[in-house]
Formats: structure tokens, C-alpha cells, sequence
């Protein structure tokens, strides 16, 4: 990680227009059953997902392998509150 350089804005701008293709060329089917699939499951370790409500803000937070899901947004909300760096260190932390 630490020889790792930061994404740009162009990349990203490139990289969504590149997934949203890959969504649409899904057939409705296969778009439902990987949705059914994968739905509030850990994109790392693959296990039920639980909501968590932290300050007012509902996260999915996998308990097992520790990861944590923000949808868009609420980043944006979390952040910025007083105190908001240490609430999620002990909020979060295993
Ligand atoms: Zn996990």
C-alpha cells in the first residue's frame, strides 16, 4: 500500500462510465440473480452484511471480517461532526 499513488479524477470518471456499461449489458435475469446474490453481503469475506445505526446514519458493517459499507453520501454525513475521527475509531475498531 505504501508505494500505492492516489486514483485521479479522470480515472475515476473513466472507471464509472466503464461499470455502468458493465451493469447495462446485464439481461434483466442475470442482473436480478447477481443483485439476489451479492445483496448486503461483504465484498471481502462474503458474509451477511448488518445495518448498524452510527449518529444517525445507518452503515453496513460486516462483523466478521471488520468492513465496512458506506453507500453514497454518507461519508459526506459522518464526516465533519465534532469528535467524528475518534467516535468512528471506537465505533468501528475490533
Ligand atoms: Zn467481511
Amino acid at each position: 500500500m505504501s508505494n500505492a499513488s492516489d486514483v485521479t479524477h479522470e480515472e475515476i470518471v473513466a472507471l464509472r462510465a466503464q461499470r455502468q456499461a458493465d451493469g447495462d449489458s446485464l439481461q434483466g435475469e442475470e442482473r436480478e440473480r447477481q443483485r439476489t446474490l451479492h445483496w448486503m453481503r461483504c465484498c471481502k469475506c462474503g458474509t451477511q452484511m448488518d445495518e448498524i445505526v452510527f449518529r444517525g446514519v445507518r452503515v453496513d458493517k460486516c462483523l466478521r471480517c471488520g468492513g465496512i459499507y458506506l453507500d453514497d453520501g454518507e461519508l459526506e454525513q459522518l464526516v465533519g461532526k465534532p469528535g467524528w475521527i475518534e467516535a468512528l475509531r471506537s465505533f468501528f475498531g475490533s
